[in-house]
């Protein structure tokens, strides 16, 4: 296949999965869930486990957000090195975050069996390389910090990793036990259509337009003029919740991704294994499991949908001009080149907590290169939230830290 197209690759090999009705009527519940991507699915699972009514409404179609473009790496590893994450948190908050991380992927895992999910959960394990010589020493020290902390992780040279994986230039990594990769469009589709036989009710071209807050229960307006009463509200509206928040709490960025065509033969030494590097900003690798190369990277600052759009062709060229230096040898056809957004935080860490402007709201914001990560945990903190008990997280990802 020689198309290319702006449209995220994952739309286009699902299609449109299920589709939901809109909002015709007003209605009650226990729980809203505000935003249907890969997290609002998360919480709307654990809100139905916990035996909460619940409502899940989103504005487009449900995933058609940042979990369509997603290159859906599960990592515990976190943007911001545990080792500097240790020296801006502490050992505490930054050994938890990047064990809350590696616990994720596990639940993950359980839910896809749970679900009996087609979105090809796949474990893998991780290599995060040196794309410099100077980065040697500091990618060490990163490992020494990961081996104390007991993750599971063994140093590769140079030459381990041309043995193992054909890549060349790299100057030595970290290789971890623990990773996997998915298709969180299909996962989210899947989890919603699971729950919607357990009582969740789905509602997409459906907007919140405003909110009236109470003591103890708040009234959701949407565009069309229904109301929804709610005892609490869970925002998982992603990087649209920059328009809802006052303060600056994240910086929007455009990332971009380009996947191969179909080509099991020459990429099964990459199958097993995620790959991200030392670059700033870093490029991110995997395989798809209908056998494709998927890279992305060259991040920058957002501005407007049609200037990232624009970058697409260039953008492209860097990103392919990375993998020639790592792989000089293999040959790369481009079947799909698409932009998302995604936010990033100084810390690396989410916006997972309440916050003081929204009564009977909580918030689960999982940005950065482990927003599906983060969003897990999610789960367990809204629970939490909802039965009023302490999250051990919660310090540590919540707003105004
Ligand atoms: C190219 C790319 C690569 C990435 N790679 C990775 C990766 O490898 N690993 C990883 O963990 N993460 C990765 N991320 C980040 C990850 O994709 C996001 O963290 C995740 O998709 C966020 O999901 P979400 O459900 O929170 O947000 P979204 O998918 O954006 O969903 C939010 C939803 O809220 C809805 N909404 C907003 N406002 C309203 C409203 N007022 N009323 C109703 N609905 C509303 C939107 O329509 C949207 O559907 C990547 C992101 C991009 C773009």
């Amino acid at each position: 296949m020689d198309l290319k197209s702006n449209e995220p690759f994952w739309l286009i090999k699902n299609g449109l999965i299920n589709s939901y009705p809109s909002l015709k009527t007003d209605e009650e519940c226990e729980v809203l869930i505000i935003g249907g991507g890969i997290t609002g699915s998360l919480l709307a699972h654990q809100m139905v486990k916990d035996g909460y009514k619940t409502i899940l409404i989103d504005r487009r179609e449900i995933c058609n957000g940042s979990t369509s473009a997603t290159t859906s790496m599960l990592q515990y590893e976190i943007d911001v090195p545990l080792y500097e994450l240790i020296g801006q948190i502490g050992k505490e908050g930054a050994v938890a975050s990047y064990k809350a991380c590696a616990k994720s992927i596990e639940d993950l895992g359980n839910i896809c069996s749970e679900i009996n999910s087609n979105a090809g959960f796949t474990e893998k394990t991780s290599l995060y390389f040196a794309s410099k010589k100077k980065d040697v020493e500091w990618l060490k020290k990163e490992f020494d910090a990961r081996v104390e902390a007991n993750f599971k992780v063994k140093w590769l040279e140079a030459a381990d990793i041309e043995e193992m994986f054909d890549m060349k230039n790299t100057f030595g990594g970290i290789l971890s036990e623990e990773g996997a990769s998915v298709d969180a469009f299909c996962l989210a589709h899947d989890i919603l259509d699971f729950n919607t036989g357990k009582g969740l009710q789905v509602f997409d071209k459906t907007e919140m337009k405003s909110v009236k807050y109470f003591k103890d229960h708040n009234i959701v307006t949407t565009t069309a003029g229904q109301k929804i009463k709610a005892q609490k509200l869970i925002y998982c509206i992603g990087y649209e919740s920059q328009n809802l928040i006052k303060e600056d709490f994240v910086e929007l960025k455009s990332t971009f991704a380009v996947v191969s065509e179909i080509d099991t033969d020459h990429i099964e030494n990459l199958s097993k294994t995620l790959f991200w590097n030392t670059d700033e900003p870093y490029i991110y690798m995997r395989t798809t499991d209908d056998g494709r190369l998927l890279i992305g990277g060259g991040d920058e600052d957002f501005r407007n949908p049609e200037k990232r759009d624009k970058m697409l062709d260039k953008k492209e060229q860097e990103i392919l001009k990375t993998l020639k230096k790592i792989k000089p040898d293999y040959d790369f056809y481009t079947d799909f080149t698409w932009a998302g957004t995604f936010g990033e935080t100084r810390d690396g860490l989410p916006y997972i907590g309440e916050h003081k402007d929204f009564a009977n709201s909580y918030f689960v914001l999982g940005f950065g290169g482990n927003g599906i990560t983060f969003s897990v945990t999610g789960m367990e903190m809204a629970s939490a939230f909802m039965k009023n008990k302490k999250h051990l997280l919660t310090e540590f990802f919540r707003f105004g830290r």
